[in-house]
């Protein structure tokens, strides 16, 4: 094994609070993989909560892997089998399950990286009995898993507080009779829900390329659809971090997620549609779990899609910096900001804050669903302005659904607009206040009123953002960041591909080559899936998962987007019935 590679997982260790070491000792060892380097896995929450839940069952032993530091990756692609895991460091070989979390399409490169890297065949086919099942989870393959189907073994569709104790449940009893590898897998696509063998299902695909079928293989007793699976956070504890750790973002900070999903109904947010219905922890059990957390750091991050929405959020933030916490937030709604978050953001000596106002017209913002007025933006500015939040992010998108040249004049004047209020507050002040605009490139993403779209494409998105960075290129005190588009055309194609889509990610994966040779290589054009507007009644790779979203929701909230008609919110406790989700759990 590399000394090197050793020597920094040890030094990881030292300086880590909370890493849990169990025996090995007749125990499921689960290996937990993140694609991407330590200081981004060691930020997610979902990681770290998945570490926590499999480490608390006693017949479980759950280790972290990484992909590896810039500096350890020749040396691990050369000694194939030398990927290790944190704790044991011991090779994933000899594991029973590998686990991936991916939060993000892009790291679907390094997953078949990883699998190689671990000595373990990226192809599902060529894996014999001794591999461990590799599996992944996580929002990226909620919502279209297709591309990774040639690589992994099954994927766990759904929350993992709803999908781990039955799947574990499962696997122990079926252990006795020393299955083979075929027979577990059939197993756990039978009396698992939310379990997604992709192997035992066949793709069919029409003369114009597009998905004509997608069916079980003939014999096998698997869902023709595959049923997310969502947590009841009433019965379930908050997710919070497991590991502190001083290498990453978030260092000295827990995080603790206060609810999960979202009722706004943003149209481009996948988060906001896969996540549903929106679920809160209460109050009490969030001040419950702090404690503990709070004795060993001070910082906590609350977060959730839209942290304000919590009904109980002024009460919890009183509460949390009366026990001594320092507070602060993971989003910020610019039309609700009540005053002991605000209280709480001071108190927390924050300088820095980030709202998404997400498009600059308001026509835009209707056909989008972000139901946010100009008045409300520059109030929220000059409140948090006015408490000496002087550093302001605001996040825009470019490449919208019926955006026009007037949407991008109207994100400059914004930003303009906003400005002259921060200085006109800040005026005489020995700070004055910055704004940042972060804009990203919009991706159409499955299980959204946008996945009929077409991505913009990468030169109309160059040459928008060019556009913006000469219009605010003299405007004092404004800076600028874009996303690269050629990034965001590769997360459009991994989002939106089907299984075909796998050929790019292995060419890219094991033969080295970049991006742009493998688009170039591979005997699909991959305009098909990124840049093509879909039928009404085209059939998606996706759609082999069923999230409880009636397509014809979907559908009714497309036309309503074209038509700049805006959606209510969702009122759960009215017993709504619009997109079908609450109905599950009645
Ligand atoms: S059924 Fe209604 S309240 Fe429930 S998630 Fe759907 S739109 Fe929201």
């Amino acid at each position: 094994m590399p000394w090197k590679l050793k020597q920094r997982q040890q030094q990881w260790l030292s300086e880590e609070r909370g890493t849990v070491r169990k025996s090995w000792g007749g125990k499921t060892r689960v290996a937990l993989a993140f694609p991407n380097r330590y200081a981004v896995g060691m930020s997610n929450l979902g990681f770290q909560s998945v570490y926590r839940d499999l480490n608390r069952m006693d017949d479980v032993v759950c280790e972290r892997v990484f992909y590896p530091e810039p500096e350890d990756l020749e040396t691990v692609r050369r000694n194939p089998g030398c990927l290790i895991s944190v704790e044991s460091q011991r090779s994933i070989q000899d594991f029973h399950l590998l686990f991936f979390s991916i939060p993000f399409e892009n790291d679907y490169v390094h997953v078949v990286e990883m699998l190689s890297m671990a000595g373990i065949p990226p192809r599902v086919q060529d894996r014999g009995q001794i591999f461990p099942l590799a599996a992944a989870g996580g929002v990226a393959v909620f919502l279209n898993p297709e591309p990774l189907s040639a690589f992994l073994d099954f994927f766990f569709i759904g929350e993992a507080e709803a999908l781990l104790p039955d799947f574990l449940h499962v696997w122990n009893r079926i252990q006795g009779e020393s299955p083979s590898r075929d027979e577990l897998l059939q197993c756990l696509a039978r009396d698992v829900r939310g379990i997604y063998v992709p192997s035992f299902y066949r793709a069919g695909y029409a003369d114009d390329g597009t998905l004509s079928s997608m069916e079980p293989l003939p014999g096998l007793d698997v869902p023709e659809r595959v049923e997310y699976r969502r947590a009841d956070l009433s019965g379930v504890e908050p997710c919070r971090t497991a590991v502190l750790t001083p290498n990453t973002e978030f260092s000295d900070v827990h995080l603790l997620e206060i609810g999960r999903g979202c009722g706004r109904g943003c149209r481009f947010c996948a988060a906001g549609y896969v996540y549903r219905p929106v679920r809160f922890h209460d109050a009490v059990k969030l001040l419950e779990v702090s404690t503990p957390l709070l004795s060993k750091s001070r910082r906590l991050g609350l977060v959730s899609a839209a942290v304000s929405d919590h009904p109980e959020i002024s009460g919890l933030c009183d509460a949390l910096l009366d026990r001594g916490g320092v507070v602060s937030f993971s989003s910020l709604r610019a039309d609700n900001i009540p005053p002991q978050m605000l209280a709480a953001i001071e108190a927390s000596q924050q300088h820095a804050v980030a709202i998404a106002p997400e498009a600059g017209s308001e026509r835009l913002r209707r056909v989008i669903n972000k139901n946010l007025s100009m008045d409300q933006i520059i109030s929220a500015v000059e409140r948090l302005t006015e408490r000496g939040i002087l550093q302001l992010k605001l996040y825009f998108m470019i490449g919208l659904p019926e955006e026009t040249s007037e949407d991008l004049e109207a994100i400059v004047d914004m930003t303009k607009q906003i400005k002259h209020h921060v200085l006109k507050i800040t005026r005489g002040r020995k700070r004055l206040g910055t704004i940042t605009l972060s804009i990203h490139s919009f991706v159409p993403k499955a299980f959204t009123p946008f996945q009929w779209v077409g991505f913009a494409g990468i030169r109309e998105l160059r040459e928008r953002s060019r556009w913006i960075q000469k219009a605010l290129k003299k405007v004092p005190n404004v800076r600028v960041h874009f996303d690269l588009p050629k990034w965001a055309y590769i997360q459009a194609l991994l989002s939106r591909g089907d299984r075909r889509a796998g050929l790019f990610i292995e060419k890219t994966a094991l033969e080295g080559v970049s991006w742009s040779q493998a688009l170039r290589d591979v005997p699909f054009n991959p305009d098909f899936w990124v840049m093509r507007h879909r039928g009404r009644d085209e059939r998606f790779p996706w759609e082999v998962i069923d999230h409880g979203v009636k397509r014809e929701y979907l559908w009714e909230e497309y036309q309503r987007a074209l038509s700049g008609r805006t959606t209510s919110r969702c009122r759960p406790e009215e017993h709504c019935t619009r997109c079908g989700v609450c109905a599950l759990q009645r």
